[in-house]
């Protein structure tokens, strides 16, 4: 699956290393088995809802709760979601945003796992955290990823907050 993974050179700003998955999604033998692969190591954990972080994460969270029969909860960017909201502010590789997940995302749901399609230095996938911990008695079973990029230490920062991670490939 790594070769199908395009880098497009400072994009969108000078010194970033884009990692683009769409020249990945768009062969439909190796997106089927991307699902297969980033389901597997979450089967019989109890999961009963996937946290999925917009736009990217959404592509294999849907298949993936679906697969896993869980809830499908989006983390959306500021003014997406219409009801009530918890929200987190953090920075990114480049630039700062925020996250909001509605207040009543996670009634009825405790085993939470947050899917995304790259952890960089993390900054996203602390604030899921930091979101779903907004909740009540919420237990966070991992987090998986397609790509892993180690050198910007996400996955440390993660493993010291406790959180599994789980990813197919690394640059
Ligand atoms: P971070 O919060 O630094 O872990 O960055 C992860 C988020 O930013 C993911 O949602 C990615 O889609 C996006 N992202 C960060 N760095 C890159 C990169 N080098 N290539 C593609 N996407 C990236």
């Amino acid at each position: 699956m790594k070769e199908f993974v395009r880098t497009i050179k400072d994009y969108p700003i000078k010194g970033i290393q884009f990692r683009d998955i769409t020249t990945l999604l768009q062969r439909a033998d190796l997106f089927h088995d991307l699902i297969d692969e980033m389901t597997k190591p979450w089967e019989n954990k109890n999961i009963d809802a996937i946290v999925s972080i917009e736009a990217r994460g959404f592509i294999m969270a849907g298949a993936i709760a679906y697969k896993l029969n869980t809830a499908f909860i989006p983390m959306r960017k500021p003014d997406k979601l219409p009801a009530d909201t918890f929200k987190v502010k953090f920075d990114l590789e480049y630039g700062s945003t925020e996250m909001h997940l509605h207040k009543d995302a996670l009634d009825n749901h405790q085993n939470i796992l947050i899917i995304d399609d790259l952890l960089a230095t993390g900054g996203t996938a602390v604030a899921a955290v930091k979101l779903i911990n907004m909740f009540e008695n919420k237990n966070i079973v991992g987090a998986g990823f397609i790509i892993n990029l180690p050198e910007l230490k996400g996955e440390e920062i993660l493993n010291k907050m406790d959180i599994k991670i789980h990813s197919l490939m690394e640059f």
